[in-house]
């Protein structure tokens, strides 16, 4: 096996991505890392599980339903291929904040084929693959016939769909809940320079903004859902309560078991690819002419889309 360099070394530490909270230190992993090892040291911790938990579950929660929520209210009042577009933006940056996650698929070992390269590029195939097999038989690409057919199916696998990546981030969570030598959350959550008020005001917009693209897909594919108003409430709670459960399972866990969560923001990467491909289908429309207004629009709609995920980010730099 390569051992790690000094190259990984840098450009580990030089990553800063909103998935994995990863600017603290004690969070980092190398691929190399066991998958799982347990944690006995967490007895002593200052900040006990509830007091973690509940804090976690809300920054998750309520952040993911308001962002589910504004996108489809915005849905009343925009064409659903214009809030695609939007959305489109937002998971391009939120695949490569993930695929950095994964420490690039462990693109640094070149050609080593180690166990450790072979086991992440397997789970991003693996999250690819299994989305296209469940999704199979509800023309994942042919959008115009997909829409309003298949009730909640598309959203909801959408939601799994970017929400597993959580599993990596609600893991760095749990183990900086129980590390911390703090009693203090917020305080915990700072880096060496602080920045803990940063940090989580990073996670709750990002929280709020990749949702938009399951609310997205709610609204292009589930057009017969929701008549009533307290019918689309309730598909957006069930749609928020999808994308949450990894991060709060993520953050339980992680209380208690240390997980190299390289691995899961792999599986998240390859996952994903079934949301972008959900959402860049109805950006095309083979039955008509797209005039020059439109196509600009577009574009800037997905500039529009890069960029608050962006803004979101930059909280969480320097
Ligand atoms: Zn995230």
């Amino acid at each position: 096996m390569v051992q790690p360099s000094n190259d990984r070394n840098y450009a580990l530490k030089h990553a800063s991505t909103i998935v994995g909270i990863e600017h603290f230190e004690s969070l980092r992993f190398e691929p190399q890392a066991p998958l799982i090892s347990t944690r006995l040291s967490c007895k002593l911790a200052m900040i006990g599980f509830i007091d973690s938990l509940l804090p976690w579950t809300a920054a998750t929660l309520i952040p993911a339903f308001v962002g589910l929520f504004i996108i489809v209210l915005a849905g009343n009042v925009l064409k659903a291929k214009h809030l695609a577009a939007f959305s489109l933006g937002i998971f391009l940056w939120f695949f490569v904040d993930t695929i950095r996650g994964a420490a690039s698929l462990d693109v640094i070992d070149a050609f080593s084929a180690s166990l450790v390269q072979i086991g992440t590029v397997g789970l991003f195939v693996l999250g690819l693959i299994v989305f296209f097999s469940f999704d199979r038989n509800r023309n994942v690409f042919s959008p115009l016939l997909a829409n309003g057919k298949y009730g909640l199916a598309i959203p909801l696998l959408v939601a799994v769909s970017v929400g597993i990546h959580g599993l990596g981030e609600g893991a760095a969570f749990g183990a900086l809940a129980s590390q911390t030598t703090s009693a203090n959350l917020l305080d915990s959550f700072a880096g060496p320079t602080g920045g803990g008020v940063n940090a989580v005001v990073s996670y709750v917009l990002h929280k709020a903004l990749e949702p938009m693209m399951i609310g997205a897909c709610y609204c292009i594919y589930s057009t017969e859902q929701g008549k009533s108003s307290a019918g689309r409430l309730k598909d957006l709670l069930l749609l928020t309560i999808t994308f949450a459960i990894p991060s709060l399972v993520g953050a339980a866990s992680g209380y208690y078991l240390t997980y190299n969560t390289t691995y899961f923001y792999a599986l998240g990467t390859g996952a994903s690819i079934y949301a972008a491909v959900r959402l860049a289908g109805p950006l095309y429309d083979n039955t008509q002419p797209t005039s020059s207004k439109e196509s600009i629009k577009m574009a800037f709609l997905i500039a529009l889309g890069v960029l608050v995920i962006y803004f979101a980010a930059l909280f969480h730099s320097g």
